[in-house]
């Protein structure tokens, strides 16, 4: 199963994406990761795109999509993984079905909708600081869930950073952005597969909500 986590940048795909992770065996494929990683070896792929992501900006689609196909024609994606970030686009959307129906899977493909209002978004945003250790990514906000010691991952005790793209006048390109496609998106995947949207107010009550329609839909 390919499970989709749409929203807006700030809505808590990631945090939730990485616990359904956990708990289905399932990779946890972030876009956003990818092209970070990228951009902090200086490959040719991370100074092409730098400059979108520093502005807000959607990385080009064919670009997005040769990146993800890639990804996701290694083993360890086999079985379906959790979308983190893509599709943005329908152009990436449509991509994604041609790409599962070309390589003869029968996965699956389900949308989770994450919504939160524009200015908690940003209240999470500017306070945001991840774990720099890839392999835990655990996430904290200065305001809301502090790390217990300043600047240090309480999950493995690497030190925290902040995104160069989490400032409010970014945040506020990213989020015009996301609301510029993400109707079509969201009409896609009413269209043409499964789609559960909700405003994970409360984040062990989502990961519960959503775990149960994902039990129903495969069922
Ligand atoms: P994220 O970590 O998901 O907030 O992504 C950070 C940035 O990476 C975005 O603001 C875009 O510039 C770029 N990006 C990530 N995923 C995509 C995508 N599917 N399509 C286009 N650009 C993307």
């Amino acid at each position: 199963m390919y499970i989709i986590m749409l929203g807006a940048p700030g809505t808590g795909k990631g945090t939730i994406g990485k616990i359904l992770s956990e708990n289905m065996n399932l990779m946890h494929i972030s876009t956003g990761d990818i092209f970070r990683e990228q951009i902090n070896k200086k490959t040719e792929l991370g100074q092409k795109i730098e400059g979108y992501i520093s502005n807000g900006l959607l990385v080009p689609d064919d670009v997005v999509i040769e990146t993800v196909n890639t990804r996701l024609l290694e083993e360890d994606v086999e079985n379906g993984a959790i979308l983190d970030g893509y599709p943005r686009t329908e152009k990436q959307a449509k991509s994604l079905e041609e790409f599962i129906l070309k390589n003869n899977k029968t996965d699956k493909c389900v949308a989770i909708e994450l919504s939160v209002p524009d200015e908690e978004i940003i209240k999470r945003i500017v306070n945001r600081v991840t774990c720099s250790n890839k392999k835990c990514g655990a996430i904290f906000n200065t305001a809301t869930k502090p790390p217990k010691k300043e600047g240090i991952c309480d999950v493995c005790g690497s030190t925290l950073k902040r995104r160069d793209d989490d400032n409010e006048e970014t945040v506020r390109k990213r989020l015009a952005v996301y609301y510029e496609n993400s109707k079509e998106l969201v009409e896609f995947y009413k269209k043409n597969n499964a789609i559960y949207s909700i405003y994970p107010k409360d984040l062990d009550k989502a990961v519960e909500d959503i775990e149960q329609y994902l039990k129903n839909v495969n069922s």
